[in-house]
């Protein structure tokens, strides 16, 4: 949970474990030595709020605009209604110059402009799986010059999968991938489960195997058909005395600088074969890099992960910049160095880990596939676990503040134009009256095309 990674971290004798993670296998005798508001959890919850509290609330531009422009109207109305009492000494005049005026330029559209667009873009955003929290997030969306992504369970699907072996000769890939299945059928690990369900899914037959032993964080053995087969790390197998060809010694060198993760099944005295598994990306992730690079945006990868398979990672699918090795705190504390180097930051994550950093950022995108720490730090969630839909929130987010600013405009344009003519005592109240009304019909005609709005498909 802590390092948002879907393969378990490994701990020994000495080793600091957290609190809310749970161990998969093997005893743990733990000693307490933080508690309550101490732990690492109780801290990540204080970055969260303290990042939340901190944010100023952007004041809004409908509030801006009508905090200098409603005085100023009062103030014409009442010297306007001055004015026509001194220099034409008519009440009538005076009173319907001054109540035009009010009319022409009383903001009731101003009061639409904000509300009908954003219930607009949200409704649609609802539609399509974009949930925006508020009005805040649609500023946000468009001063924002950097997206930063979480790795595993973002771009990935943060589960591992088997995705190819190499046997060594003399022995095939069924029998391998089998034998390697019939040694991990019990176990829970995610390298095990991806192991087993490879095996499933080509339908390779799984042999019995009995006296099951595993040393947790190596591998594990059994005895198949009398025979002892092990499963682990391949320096675990060299270390048991199985021998690895230099065929597959160079074979297993390219897969780790590729960042793979690689088990060995060994039997009889030698390596027989590797099995190569990784977290695999999601299929539209590259696809929503490129979207989101021709909004102008640069992607950074934050990962705690090894700085190899984040390179990888991070090359496979076009990102612009690595973070690796990083912890929780660690990624709030990016945001934090790349906002004081001037740029507006996203940041999109699913883990618990990722939530301070959600919080941090000016804008956080959560994925709704994840956690739910990470989807109330959020600004905006993507309930579809793909990539394409934080693309697609962002654009939705930038024309609903388009639509937003359209409105205003269209609000006051003929308005103020028309206020002159309200003064001179040439527009009728009437005619005043029709104008308002218009430009009510206006701004909520306008705010409908956001219906429209089409998802990358
Ligand atoms: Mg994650």
């Amino acid at each position: 949970m802590m390092t948002g990674e879907s393969v378990p971290v490994e701990a020994t004798v000495g080793d600091s474990v957290l609190g809310g993670t749970i161990n998969t296998s093997g005893l743990l005798k733990v000693r307490a030595t933080r508690v309550g508001d101490d732990t690492e959890l109780a801290r990540m919850a204080k970055l969260v709020e303290r990042a939340q509290t901190g944010k100023s609330d952007a004041q809004r531009l409908a509030d801006r605009i009508s905090a200098v422009f409603v005085p100023i109207v009062i103030v014409v109305a009442i010297v306007t209604f001055a004015a026509w009492m001194i220099f034409a000494g008519s009440l009538t005049i005076a009173f319907q110059a001054a109540v035009a005026t009010l009319i022409i330029a009383c903001p009731c559209a101003l009061g639409l402009a904000t509300p009908t667009a954003l219930l607009v873009g949200t409704g649609r955003g609802a539609q399509l799986g974009l949930l925006i929290s508020g009005p805040e997030v649609l500023e946000h969306s468009r001063s924002i010059d950097m997206v930063v992504l979480d790795k595993t369970g973002t771009l990935t699907t943060g589960n591992m999968r088997a995705l190819a072996v190499h046997a060594e000769v003399g022995h095939s890939n069924d029998e391998v991938l089998g034998r390697a299945a019939a040694v991990e059928a019990g176990s829970e690990h995610p390298l095990a489960r991806a192991i087993v369900d490879k095996a499933r899914e080509e339908s390779i037959s799984i042999p019995q195997a009995t006296g099951f032993s595993t040393e947790a964080g190596f591998g594990a053995s059994a005895t198949i058909g009398g025979e002892s087969v092990a499963v682990g790390r391949p320096a675990w197998l060299e270390s048991q005395g199985f021998v690895l060809s230099s065929e597959l010694q160079k074979h297993l060198d390219e897969l780790h600088l590729t960042g793979n993760t690689v088990v060995g099944v060994a039997s009889g005295r030698t390596v027989v074969g590797l099995i190569q598994i990784a977290d695999t990306l999601k299929e539209s992730s590259a696809e929503a890099i490129a979207t989101l690079q021709s909004l102008g945006l640069t992607t950074v990868m934050a990962t705690g992960d090894h700085e190899s398979v984040a390179t990888a990672i991070a090359q496979s699918v076009g990102i612009d910049r690595v973070e690796a090795g990083l912890t929780p705190e660690g990624k709030a504390d990016l945001i934090v160095r790349l906002q004081a180097e001037g740029h507006q930051v996203a940041m999109v994550g699913d883990g618990i880990n990722d939530a301070p950093a959600l919080a941090t950022a000016n804008l956080g995108i959560a994925m709704g596939t994840g956690t739910d720490a990470a989807m109330s730090a959020g600004d905006l969630t993507i309930t579809r676990g793909d990539l394409i839909g934080v693309a697609d929130g962002i654009r939705l987010a930038r024309k609903t503040l388009g639509t937003i600013r359209g409105n205003l405009f269209w609000a006051f344009a003929y308005n103020v134009a028309a206020i002159p003519l309200a003064v001179a005592a040439v527009l009728n109240p009437v005619v005043a009256g029709l104008a308002m009304a218009f430009s009510s019909v206006f701004v909520v005609t306008n705010s409908l095309r956001l219906r429209s709005f089409r998802p990358t498909t």
